[in-house]
């Protein structure tokens, strides 16, 4: 069995070799922290947090290095700022630790290592020099550009060729490039903007470069996996091969390239207007992170999403099938939590998601149809152990069935109280207050379940 991914590069599903045998290196850019992470954002973060999961099930937990960047320099921080008042640092300090919290709350591990561009400038310098020195780049009008009708390769990633980019108006024309398709390396900032003394003036970089120098710095010239959303493709991949593979004169940058699908809310683009722009910190307040998260992978990763709150409440419903699976399992021990074959097959498939999804659903069945405790234990672990690697089902299943307490809400220590009153008063043989407690207690959204071992209870 060997993990298979469909690379943008060749337009093909290709057998995953790491360059170096044994060992994987991927980048995935990260956010610009200027705002609150809406859904969307979201995706590729659940998605190659999937992949990481997998990579270090496959190569073990030493042998993949992720690096995921935080974009902290950038002109939509310079306009948020601006536009706010509020100081460029503050702004990007407060929605990085939002951003990590929420992430946190989906389930994503965080990646080995987070480098941040305003802490790669240096790089960033020294990557442009070398540029300018091989002819790839130039110095016009304060500004430092990129020369891509110097290089043939530009436009086999996105497959633009450079006449199509220009007719597409795809880049913007201005009167400091020598050819339009040019792309800014380094702009010229005024005062008042964050800027870094450069050997071409007092400048700030461009977004492009600023993920060339990072990935170089952590992953070395050459490396296995970039991914990112298909709306990076182009101009922004694009470009970091252009900057990445002249500098290094090298034949890659990274050997696949993988891009996840665009995201929709409620069958329409997200957008203010439309009251469709979720932001994961608001869905949170509404859904449990688990939730969001299965919502997210149900879908293969490459396809369209249509993301829904009702899917989200269908995600739900199923986590509680694999909950009370795992809940009725009780005690017994798990046999080893490990990948099962049948799930793992599916994840080397470019990450079939919801064929992996489906599969745990075949190990819940025959969980919940499981004669011995033999025969408990080992399903119990394959589903444990395939929730790992997709990030589910780590929680024990009683605090998920008690989830978090909404406004409004029984707190569970009263909900305690009351189901035990109301077992003293079947003890006591006084059936028609237990159930009229029974029936309090549902009309409260509390739903209580009587076995041999004694009573539990989860929210409806
Ligand atoms: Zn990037």
């Amino acid at each position: 069995m060997t993990l298979r991914i469909h690379n943008t590069l060749s337009r093909e599903k290709e057998a995953f070799k790491p360059l170096q045998e044994g060992k994987v290196g991927m980048y995935v850019c990260g956010p610009t922290v200027y705002d609150l992470a809406h859904i969307g954002n979201a995706r590729p973060v659940v998605v190659f947090d999937v992949l990481y999961r997998l990579l270090k099930n496959i190569y073990g937990e030493g042998n993949v290095k992720y690096v995921r960047n935080i974009t902290d320099v950038d002109d939509k921080i310079n306009a948020k700022a601006q536009e706010t008042g509020e100081d460029i640092a503050a702004i990007t300090e407060r929605t990085t630790k939002i951003f990590h919290a929420d992430m946190a709350a989906l389930g994503t591990l965080p990646p080995d290592e987070e480098p941040r561009a305003t802490q790669h400038i240096k790089e960033m310098i020294a990557l442009t020099e070398t540029l300018i020195d091989k002819g790839h780049a130039y110095k016009k009008e304060g500004h430092v550009l990129f020369s891509v009708t110097e290089w043939d390769d530009y436009g086999k990633l996105s497959g633009n060729s450079r006449d199509e980019i220009i007719a597409g108006a795809r880049v913007e024309v201005a009167p400091y490039k020598k050819d339009d398709a040019d792309f800014v390396l380094w702009k010229p900032s005024e005062a008042g903007l964050p800027g870094w003394d450069t050997p071409w003036g007092r400048c700030r970089p461009g977004w492009h470069l600023e993920c060339s120098a990072m990935s170089k710095k952590h992953l070395g010239e050459k490396f296995d996996i970039h991914g990112g959303g298909q709306d990076l493709i182009f101009p922004h991949h694009e470009n970091e091969i252009a900057q990445s593979r002249c500098a290094h004169s090298t034949d890659l940058m990274a050997k696949y390239w993988m891009h996840n699908g665009y995201l929709m809310a409620e069958g329409e683009k997200m957008s203010k207007s439309l009251g469709n722009f979720y932001t994961v910190h608001d869905l949170l307040k509404e859904f449990p992170g688990e939730a969001i998260r299965l919502a997210l992978l149900k879908t293969h990763y490459r396809q369209p999403l249509d993301f829904t709150k009702d899917g989200i409440a269908e995600a739900k419903r199923e986590l509680d099938r694999f909950y009370t699976a795992l809940r009725i399992a009780g005690d017994i021990e798990p046999g080893s939590a490990k990948l099962p074959e049948e799930v793992l097959i599916e994840l080397e498939d470019d990450l079939n998601t919801p064929a992996a999804l489906a599969r745990m659903h075949d190990i819940t069945s025959d969980l919940n149809n499981a004669s011995s405790d033999d025969e408990k234990a080992k399903f119990k672990g394959n589903l444990l152990g395939a929730g790992h690697v997709l990030g589910l089902l780590q929680q024990d299943p009683e605090d998920w069935f008690k989830g978090e307490t909404q406004e409004g809400d029984l707190i569970p220590a009263v909900i305690e109280a009351l189901i035990a009153e109301r077992n003293e008063a079947r003890a006591n043989k006084d059936f028609d207050r237990s159930d009229e407690m029974r029936d309090q207690l549902a009309a409260d959204g509390i739903v209580l379940e009587d076995s041999a071992d004694g009573t539990t209870w989860k929210r409806s």
